[in-house]
């Protein structure tokens, strides 16, 4: 099988052994649940239930703030207990909806659904966004959107994003071993979405398990096929797993479907499927604990809202952490504080100890252009940072730097430490907010 792949990109430490091969475990929460009306791109959320009410698991509290957007929904029974600016693991406040816990976990009757092939394309799309799916993977965007480009016929391929190129991180795998059926069935009613698209599974080929398995699923599949990826890092990023693919390109003013492209990760598959065969809305994720400072790096089934901190006391640490990740160490943002939910797009909390987080202090440049080698959308990050620091947005956005998809290989492979991706990912936010308004 050819494998497909990408110019530029890294070899990182995997980190995987430690998590890889531990059968996900189902963790209850303890304490009270909070649900952020912001866990997704576009309008937050807005509440429908007021404190003192009573609610099921699996009943909407929050619904829509507009067409990109996504509904929220109890992930256990209890009383709501306030709705209030709560911290979320980006530091950030967002107004968000606690739950009292009752334990008893009683649950909505959810609506009975028709089997998929006899539902429409709308159908299985409002299923969807009815369930307030949205991409899991980090970027939290609304899977019902995604799944309504201009034109449904011009999309060729569907392509759920199993590469799980992020080092440490291993609950896509989990469940890819796991629940492969679930997955599978989330492609096939992606793929039966677009009267023209085919569906690929595309797995890095360090998971030689998951590609076998996938193989003999699909092998009487006509329009599923596995492709398998090199292991590289960022062969997960949207654009290159597109090109490792297809061989197709996009640029940051471009979306997938431009390309005749939907990509869609692990567990956002998942949810379609239950939510298209179930009526089930988004209620829980895998999510990996890990990292050198943690005894028992575990793979969890985490009801959305649960704290972050009930997730670590259960792995438990063997060690102080000198950095505590949300996500993984490439594409991952520190956490200073863990009394923060799990929301849809959280997928680990990597623990690094003190040996594995750098001490060095960036300094001149060398000039050895191996930031230029190593840089996946062929950018010059040096320059880059250049113009950051002499705060020139000119020459900056005269050197693309707009299409710097935040990889973090640049500042990785640095031997001068120079801190590149968080210089530019600065001007890019400057940018970006600039080109809102
Ligand atoms: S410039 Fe951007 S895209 Fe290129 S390596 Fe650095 S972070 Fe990645
Ligand atoms: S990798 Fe670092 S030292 Fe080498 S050219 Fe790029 S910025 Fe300069």
């Amino acid at each position: 099988m050819a494998r497909g792949t990408f110019t530029g990109g890294i070899h990182p430490y995997e980190g995987k052994e430690l998590s890889k091969d531990k059968p996900i475990k189902i963790v209850m929460p303890k304490g009270e649940l909070v649900y952020p009306v912001s866990q997704h791109i576009g309008a937050p959320a807005k509440p429908v239930v007021r404190v003192g009410d009573h609610v099921l698991t699996g009943q909407m509290i929050a619904e829509a703030g507009g067409f990109v957007s996504a509904p929220i929904f109890a992930t256990v029974s209890g009383t709501v207990k306030a709705i209030e600016p709560r911290r979320l693991a980006t530091g950030a406040m967002c107004n968000s909806i606690i739950v009292e816990n009752d334990e008893k976990y009683e649950e909505v009757e959810f609506k009975p659904m028709k089997p998929y092939e006899e539902m429409t394309a709308q159908d299985k799309i409002d299923a969807v966004r009815n369930a307030g799916v949205v991409g899991m993977g980090g970027a939290g965007f609304p899977t019902a959107v995604k799944f309504s480009p201009k034109e449904p016929d011009r999309i060729d391929y569907v392509i759920a994003n199993c590469s799980e190129c992020e080092p440490y991180l291993t609950s896509d795998y989990r469940r890819m071993i796991e629940e492969p059926e679930l997955l599978l069935e989330g492609l096939k009613i992606a793929v039966s979405i677009f009267p023209n698209a085919r569906g690929i599974l595309a797995i890095e080929d360090n998971k030689p398990d998951a590609i076998a398995k996938f193989t003999e699923l699909t092998k009487d599949e006509d329009k599923i096929s596995v492709k398998a990826v090199k292991t590289k890092y960022p062969e997960g990023a949207e654009r290159m797993l597109i090109y490792a693919c297809t061989g197709r390109e996009i640029n940051s003013s471009m979306l997938p479907a431009d390309a005749g492209c939907i990509v869609d990760n692990v567990d956002t598959l998942c949810a379609v499927c239950r939510a298209v065969k179930e009526g089930r809305p988004l209620m829980e994720r895998i999510v990996t604990i890990t990292g050198e400072a943690v005894e028992n790096p575990q793979n969890y089934k985490v009801r959305i809202g649960t704290n972050y901190r009930e997730l670590l006391e259960d792995a438990g640490l063997k060690s102080e952490p000198a950095k505590i990740i949300s996500g993984g160490p490439m594409m991952g943002f520190a956490v200073f504080d863990l009394d923060v939910p799990t929301t849809k797009t959280a997928s680990a909390l990597t623990c690094l100890s003190s040996d594995e987080v750098s001490a060095l202090e960036p300094s001149a440049c060398i000039n050895c252009a191996r930031c230029v080698e190593v840089c996946p959308e062929r950018l010059v990050p040096k320059n880059l940072a250049d113009a950051v620091e002499h705060n020139d947005e000119k020459t900056f956005l005269a050197m693309y730097g707009m299409e710097c998809c935040e990889c973090g290989c640049c500042s990785f492979i640095c031997p001068a430490r120079r801190q590149l991706t968080q210089l530019i990912k600065g001007m890019r936010k400057i940018q970006l907010g600039k080109r809102k308004k």
